[in-house]
């Protein structure tokens, strides 16, 4: 009963929601890694429409930053009590957005939102606006006609789009006593077009770097040179079937269920057509199921690598670039992720599983600390993409699953 007045009052705030959501989007918050001013004045607007419900509690943390004009990267939490005061159920946004990238790709100005066949468009609206405008409207509708059920956070932060070391990672350490192991804590930063994956746990991350040295000269006196882009074909093609068969676990928790070992990025080497390269750079970015010892891995590249090396008499150096375990996953059967199956389940009649991914979201840094963090959100999967938008139908729902968590009754 008390949940259907919730929804009726969700429903009646749909305009509002949409306005809100649209106005804040008009206020790019890009930090300074992304050449932007930071979030500041974004933040101001977003506390605002939060001071606006009454809170009980407001805990500002702002990160000292002296690249941006105001000095600080601002973080907010906005408490309300609720009936269980031993629990929060937080639910975690981010203010900043990404860079429009190519401008010539957008339909419109990406920082002038626009509604068109009940989609939203614009720059942040999806990634991360869409969850923190209806945490916002769901916490308002509780508030107005409902009942807190137990205590909830909101908490709107900076910095998650260059390593949220001004934002979450900073609120973590400065606040540890505010959040708990028995706590509900939900970022709703990722998700899928159905909304029925709820992310708990992550594969690692490993990045590598490869350098071969050889030596360079005229192309038409191969004999007396030592070609490293030659060397650096064989031995990608060398370290992809040995990395693939020898490591070839699979968790079918996971999508995809095994880990992934890719080719990405090789720098530039000679400009001209008619030299022969002395020197290669190459990475592998792979995602390694979070059983498997990154220390196995690194050993099997470094053989592999050499070798290939041996082989053409050149030299490889073999680099760890960007090592970022994962901890461990949040249980299964975990409060946060039960509360969460059944909210979507009631709200929008889909059966949710709990799934693996391979990407890096910020509820790491809740899980680094012990403390249990799901990821969802019912989403279009734009975020970051020209054009990116938002379905209004979704922000609404999404709402609801939030209020219906934050009754939890
Ligand atoms: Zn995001």
């Amino acid at each position: 009963m008390g949940f259907q007045r919730i929804v009726q009052r969700i429903e009646g705030l749909r305009n509002e929601s949409v306005n809100f959501l649209a106005r804040i989007c008009t206020i790019p918050a890009l930090g300074p890694d992304n050449r932007g001013s930071g979030e500041m004045a974004k933040y101001l607007a977003i506390k605002e429409e939060v001071l606006k419900i009454g809170p009980d509690e407001i805990i500002e943390i702002p990160a000292p930053d002296n690249r941006v004009p105001d000095r600080v990267r601002p973080n907010l939490l906005a408490i309300f009590k609720g009936k269980d005061t031993s629990r929060t159920l937080w639910i975690l946004s981010h203010i900043d957005v990404v860079p429009v990238g190519e401008l010539r790709l957008w339909d419109h100005d990406p920082f002038q939102p626009y509604v068109k066949d009940g989609y939203l468009y614009g720059r942040g609206v999806e990634d991360n606006g869409q969850a923190l405008a209806a945490s916002v409207f769901a916490a308002r509708a509780v508030k107005e006609v409902g009942e807190f059920g137990l205590n909830v956070g909101l908490a709107l932060v900076s910095d998650e789009e260059c390593g949220s070391l001004y934002g979450l990672d900073y609120v973590l350490n400065n606040r540890p006593d505010l959040f708990k192991p028995q706590d509900l804590i939900l970022a709703p930063d990722a998700g899928s077009k159905d909304g029925d994956v709820i992310e708990i746990s992550e594969k690692h991350l490993f990045q590598v770097k490869f350098k071969i040295t050889g030596s360079q000269g005229h192309a038409s006196r191969p004999d007396k040179c030592r070609n490293t882009l030659r060397v650096a074909a064989n031995m990608i093609v060398a370290l992809d079937e040995a990395l693939h068969s020898k490591f070839i676990t699979r968790d079918s928790f996971f999508n995809p269920a095994e880990s992934t070992f890719e080719p990405t990025r090789k720098d530039a080497n000679v400009e001209n057509i008619n030299t022969i390269p002395g020197e290669d750079v190459f990475f592998f970015d792979c995602r390694v199921l979070p059983k498997i010892d990154l220390a196995d891995v690194i050993v099997e590249m470094r053989s592999v690598a050499k070798a290939v090396a041996d082989k053409f008499g050149v030299d490889v150096a073999v680099q760890e670039h960007l090592r970022s375990e994962s901890p461990n996953g949040t249980a299964p059967d975990s409060p946060v992720v039960i509360a969460l199956a059944q909210a979507v389940q009631e709200v929008y009649g889909v059966q949710s599983r709990p799934q693996g991914i391979g990407g890096q979201t910020v509820a790491t840094f809740f899980r680094k600390k012990g403390l249990p963090a799901a990821v969802w959100e019912k989403i279009e999967g734009l975020a970051h993409a020209p054009n990116e938008r938002v379905l209004i139908d979704n922000l609404v729902g999404n709402a609801k699953v939030f209020a219906r968590m934050m009754m939890n009754s």
